[in-house]
């Protein structure tokens, strides 16, 4: 696997290879990679002649200086599993090399970001739509893989490259769960063992809204989940919301839609998690 740091260098190497056609699989991450990300580049692997994947923690898309900072960083490690999987480059670059100029650039994706992730974390969709249009144009990828686990960020990215008319094709990946349902998340790896057990309570409360679609209302499920969550004394509620698959607006009562997907977020101790299920599509 080759390792460049710096845009010219990847771009020198990448140009040729756009030259002669191979299609160019992209991946980008923020390291501390686990099943997950590997996941997304087994699928780079398997559609495209090389793959290139991004470790960049990226400062611009954390509203909280604690949260950048506490953020899992594990370069070496990272590097062994990519080359594992036959991921052809890795992109790392220092802050300095992705924003050399202060940033200013401002999206609008309509009431995209309005809701969950963008209502409790402002400027934090911004961000990443800063940076991934940046590692897009740096890397002219083919195909882009993106995990269904920040569904929203996927979402908005799609609007992103839609509006921008960007040559590029996203690619929706599925969430990989630890054996207790817990999505994984290199944020997993700051919650203790006991933590780690109780946060399959988001994925139980995702299951129940499941099984409780048919019978119980929105509001009926929303109040159980609240109450599930009051009940635990590790992990607290952010938000829970039911909502349109594809305008991400919440549903009040079921017959609002017919894309029905449940999103949670939910603090375990400091460590935020987020996670979701389509519960209709
Ligand atoms: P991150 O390093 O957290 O920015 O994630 C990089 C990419 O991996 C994003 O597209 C995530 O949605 C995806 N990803 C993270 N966790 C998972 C997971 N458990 N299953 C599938 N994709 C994931």
């Amino acid at each position: 696997m080759k390792v460049f740091s710096t845009i010219s260098e990847i771009q020198d190497y990448l140009s040729d290879k756009i030259k002669i056609g191979k299609s160019i699989g992209f991946v980008p991450t923020m390291g501390a990679l686990h099943e997950g990300h590997l996941s997304l580049i087994r699928e780079a692997r398997a559609e495209n002649d090389i793959v290139v994947s991004s470790i960049f923690v990226n400062p611009i898309q954390f509203n909280k200086a604690d949260d950048l900072k506490n953020y899992p960083r594990n370069t070496e490690e990272d590097k062994q599993m990519l080359s594992k999987e036959k991921c052809n480059i890795l992109f790392l670059p220092s802050v300095e090399e992705m924003y050399p100029e202060p940033v200013n650039e401002q999206y609008d994706f309509g009431n995209l970001d309005k809701v969950m992730e963008g209502l409790h974390r402002p400027g934090h969709f911004n961000g990443v739509a800063i940076v991934v249009k940046r590692l897009f144009e740096i890397v002219k990828p083919t195909r882009a893989y993106f995990g269904m686990k920040d569904y929203q960020q996927m979402v908005i990215i799609h609007h992103m490259v839609k509006t921008s008319n960007l040559p590029v094709e996203i690619v929706p990946c599925s969430i990989i769960r630890e054996d207790n349902g817990l999505a994984m998340s290199s944020r997993n790896r700051l919650l203790s063992e006991t933590e780690k057990m109780q946060a399959s309570i988001l994925y139980d409360a995702l299951k129940l809204v499941k099984t409780r679609s048919g019978y119980d209302s929105i509001s009926e499920i929303k109040r159980e989940i609240e109450y599930q969550f009051k009940k635990n004394k590790y992990i607290s509620l952010e938000y829970f919301e039911i909502v349109d698959m594809y305008t991400l607006k919440p549903l009040k009562i079921w017959a609002e839609s017919r894309y029905a997907i449940a999103c949670i977020a939910a603090n375990v101790g400091k460590v935020r998690l987020i996670d979701n299920y389509i519960i209709f599509s």
